[in-house]
C-alpha cells in the first residue's frame, strides 16, 4: 500500500500527461513557455482570484508574498508552530521575527483567542520571550491551513484589519479546499500554495503559486519572481529571486487540473469512510460546517501512537507523523528562546498525532483493512 499513490494517478491520466510533456519537448520553450500562462489562468479561475502567479516552490511562494509586502527586520509576523518549517523559515530569512501562536486542539489551526492575545502583548511592549527583539511592528499573520483545512479567515481578517496587518494564507496543503463558499487561495490578502508532488495538487518536481486580487501587489510579484526586473529584464529595480515555475511542470499541472475537482471529491469520500470507521476508537479530524478540507493528510490522535504505527507497518500500511516537533522547540528556532511548555497544545498534539494513507485512489478494501488493524490494536 502507498501513503500517497502518485502512480495510480499517473495511470489514470497517462495519455494526457505524456501528450502535454511531448508538446513542451517539441516547442522547446522550457522557461516561461505558453503552458505557464495557461496554467496561471486556469488556477486563478479555479481559486476565483483576479491573479495567480506561478513560481518555483511553495516556500518561494511564501517568500514572494512576504517580499511583496516589504516584510523585513523589525516586523512581527504571527504564525503557527505546528506546521512545516517553510512557513516560519521565510519570515526569518527576511530578517523579520516569527511570533508563534498555539493551535486549536480540534482544527490544528491557529487559535484565534491566543492570536488576539499575542497581538495585544506585542502592542503593550511585552515580548513572548527574553530573546524576542523589542519594539516590533505588527506586520502580518500567516495562518496555515493544516492538513488541508482552512483556518477561520473571517476572524483572522477582522483581527488583522483592526491592527493594520496583512494576512498571508499558507495554502500549501489546502488548495482545493474552501471556507464559507470561498476557495482556498482567495481567503485573505494573498495566498501561497505548493505543487510539491505529495500535495493535493502536485507536479513532478518543485512548484508553487501565489494568489491575489491586488493590482499593485501582482506587479511587484512579477518583478520579484525574476530578479526584481523592471520594464527591462536587465534593468533591475529591486532585489528579487529566480523564482519561475518550469514550463514542463506547468504542463503536468494542466493535465492534473483536469481531474483535480473530481479528486477533491474522492478525497472527501475517503476521509468520510475513515471517520465513520474510526470515530469511536481514536480522535478523528473535526471539520466544522462551512469548511471543506482538501485532505492533504488524514491525521488521527491516539495515546497508543507507537503501537498503532507498529502494527500498521506489520500489515504493510505506511504512516507518517506530521509533525513530530513543533517549530518553537526546533534547533533552528533556539535563537528565539521559546521554552518547552510555552505552546502546550502543539506540544501535546505532536506527541499523539499521525497520518494514514490518503489519496483519491485509495481502495475501500485497503481502508477497511486499516480500520480493522486500528480497531484490534486499540482493544
Ligand atoms: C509543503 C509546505 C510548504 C512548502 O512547500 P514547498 O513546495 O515544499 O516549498 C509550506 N508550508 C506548508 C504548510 C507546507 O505543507
Amino acid at each position: 500500500m502507498q501513503f500517497i499513490d502518485l502512480k495510480a494517478q499517473y495511470n489514470n491520466i497517462k495519455d494526457s500527461i505524456n501528450d502535454r510533456i511531448s508538446t513542451v519537448l517539441e516547442h522547446g520553450k522550457y522557461i516561461m513557455g505558453p503552458e505557464v500562462k495557461e496554467l496561471e489562468k486556469r488556477l486563478s479561475d479555479f481559486a476565483e482570484t483576479k491573479y495567480c502567479l506561478s513560481c518555483s516552490s511553495g516556500t518561494d511562494a511564501l517568500l514572494l508574498a512576504l517580499m511583496a509586502y516589504d516584510i523585513g527586520p523589525g516586523d512581527a509576523v504571527f504564525t503557527s508552530p505546528f506546521t512545516f518549517i517553510a512557513t516560519a523559515e521565510v519570515i526569518s530569512l527576511l530578517g523579520a521575527t516569527p511570533i508563534f501562536v498555539d493551535i486549536d486542539p480540534d482544527t490544528y489551526n491557529i487559535d484565534i483567542n491566543k492570536l488576539a492575545n499575542a497581538i495585544t502583548e506585542i502592542k503593550n511592549g511585552n515580548t513572548p520571550t527574553k530573546k524576542t527583539p523589542d519594539a516590533l511592528t505588527l506586520k502580518a499573520i500567516i495562518p496555515v491551513d493544516l492538513f488541508g483545512l482552512p483556518a477561520d479567515y473571517d476572524a483572522i481578517n477582522k483581527i488583522a484589519k483592526k491592527n493594520n496587518m496583512v494576512v498571508i494564507e499558507d495554502a500549501a496543503q489546502s488548495f482545493g479546499g474552501s471556507y464559507k463558499e470561498r476557495k482556498s487561495g482567495n481567503l485573505s490578502d494573498i495566498a501561497a500554495t505548493s505543487f510539491f508532488p505529495a500535495k493535493p495538487l502536485g507536479c513532478y518536481g518543485d512548484g508553487g503559486a501565489v494568489f491575489t486580487n491586488n493590482d499593485e501587489i501582482v506587479e511587484k510579484l512579477i518583478s520579484l519572481r525574476v530578479h526584481g526586473k523592471g520594464s527591462d529584464k536587465y534593468d533591475n529595480i529591486r532585489i528579487g529571486l529566480n523564482g519561475r515555475l518550469d514550463t514542463l511542470q506547468a504542463a503536468i499541472l494542466l493535465s492534473k487540473l483536469d481531474v483535480f475537482a473530481k479528486e477533491i471529491e474522492l478525497r472527501q469520500e475517503v476521509a468520510q469512510r475513515y471517520s465513520n470507521g474510526l470515530k469511536d476508537i481514536v480522535k478523528v479530524p473535526s471539520i466544522q460546517e462551512g469548511y471543506t478540507s482538501a485532505w492533504a493528510q488524514y491525521s488521527i490522535q491516539s495515546d497508543k501512537r507507537e503501537s498503532l504505527m507498529g502494527t500498521l507497518k506489520e500489515n504493510d500500511v505506511p504512516t507518517a507523523i506530521y509533525y513530530p516537533k513543533p517549530l518553537h522547540l526546533q534547533t533552528a528556532y533556539a535563537y528565539l528562546g521559546y521554552d518547552e511548555g510555552s505552546m502546550p497544545v502543539s506540544e501535546e498534539v505532536s506527541s499523539k498525532i499521525f497520518s494514514l494513507p490518503m489519496h483519491p485512489y485509495l481502495k475501500e478494501e485497503d481502508q477497511q483493512k486499516i480500520i480493522e488493524v486500528i480497531n484490534y490494536t486499540c482493544h
